[in-house]
């Protein structure tokens, strides 16, 4: 079976609330679906989350460098299998216009192309897309199936009131996990985190999250009157140009040290671990180019005694949604968990299907074929604001 079609949208989501960090405040997101057609009619669909501040992306230049790429040359290949399969998604690769070093420049569109053409070959071999993990070559060593998982959840920065009634709400909703977001412009941080403390209750495992908002030198300060909160692990705390710096930092800091905007590929990974930069990566599957290439950092992770979470792009649909599931029962070691907010966060789901976790952040793994959604075609008509389609068959 080979692809014929490739169909490739941007759309525009609300999200219900404004989300407010440090490098960034949205209320909405930009997001890259694409549908990928077979010969026998077969579709499958992807999505990435392009962000200039994370590798560069945009949604419109996405769309350019796939106008841009052969995509008859890279993805006419007949496949029958998984194997033929993963060697397909392995030989997309788009046009580049400047040098990538860090090999991150198209990831959200990698993302976005991969999850079509796995979602597609899933529902032809009837199996969820998960069944492609243990096809992989070398073989993933850190696989390991779950029935169920549990999300952690987010305070952005906001008003004390809001803040409280986030709080609040997430501790009687059963949450195990919370991140909080510090180093926004004006926010007293010591008094936030410990009035967010009080509410999540002493039970809650708090973590931050400064979106490179520290230089290097400023973290132990900014940091210290955080500690007595019991704060179990702080986020990219400065910006990625000074990440060579970190190890000559890091011990003072007393927490462990998760990287984020600087974990964006293999090769970001093996830098940081040389450098002693850091004792978590946060993977998430749009930034880090795909359902495969984020398993293929897992591992290197699991190697080198590094920790992981598997994180989100907030605004992400049910497709990454449920991609991000697959993954996150598919894959073991992982240490804090986010996504499946669909409901929570999105105006309207443009999936048919709502899989945003229950109570707890409680979550099921899915069994249907493909990634497990479809997409609620008068929504996405709503939504999209470009499309380019791409026959070859
Ligand atoms: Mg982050």
């Amino acid at each position: 079976m080979r692809i014929v079609e490739l169909q490739a949208y941007v759309i525009q989501l609300p999200l219900r609330r404004k989300i407010q960090h440090a490098s960034a405040s949205r209320t909405d997101s930009q997001n890259v679906l694409v549908c990928c057609r077979l010969a026998d009619g077969t579709t499958g669909w992807g999505e990435g989350v392009p962000r200039d501040y994370v590798t560069g992306e945009s949604a419109q230049g996405a769309m350019q460098q796939l106008k841009e790429t052969p995509l008859a040359q890279q993805l006419d290949l007949e496949c029958h299998d998984w194997p033929n399969v993963i060697a397909l998604c392995e030989r997309f690769h788009p046009n580049q216009q400047a040098p990538d070093p860090r090999n991150h420049r198209s990831n959200a569109l990698r993302c976005a192309v991969e999850l079509s053409i796995l979602d597609a070959f899933g529902r032809l071999f009837g199996e969820p897309i998960s069944a492609a993990i243990k096809h992989l070559q070398p073989q993933c060593t850190i696989a390991e199936a779950r029935k169920f998982i549990r999300y952690s959840t987010t305070i952005t920065a906001d008003d004390v009131a809001k803040e409280r009634r986030s709080a609040i709400k997430m501790r009687l909703y059963g949450f195990q996990q919370c991140k909080v977001k510090v180093g926004v412009n004006g926010a007293n941080d010591p008094e936030r985190v410990k009035r967010l403390r009080f509410w999540l209750g002493s039970k809650m495992d708090i973590r931050l999250d400064a979106n490179e908002a520290w230089s290097v030198d400023k973290v132990s300060e900014k940091i210290e009157p955080l500690l007595p909160m019991r704060i179990s692990c702080l986020e990219q705390p400065c910006p990625h140009e000074e990440l060579n710096s970190i190890p000559l930092f890091k011990a003072h800091w007393k927490v462990p040290v998760m990287l984020d905007e600087s974990l964006t590929s293999l090769e970001d990974a093996k830098l940081a671990t040389k450098l002693g930069a850091c004792d978590l990566f946060n993977i998430r599957l749009s930034k880090c180019g795909g359902f495969v290439n984020s398993i293929r950092i897992a591992e290197y992770a699991h190697l080198n005694d590094i920790g992981i979470q598997l994180g989100c792009h907030p605004g992400e649909t049910g497709i990454l949604s449920a991609a991000g599931r697959h993954w996150a029962t598919h894959i073991r070691g992982i240490r804090y968990l986010e996504g499946s907010y669909d409901r929570h966060l999105l105006q309207e789901l443009p999936t048919n299907e709502d899989i945003t976790f229950g109570y707890g952040g409680r979550a099921p793994a899915l069994h249907r074929p493909g990634i497990g959604v479809t997409l609620d075609k008068r929504v996405l008509q709503r939504m999209k604001i470009a499309e380019n389609r791409w026959v070859w068959g």
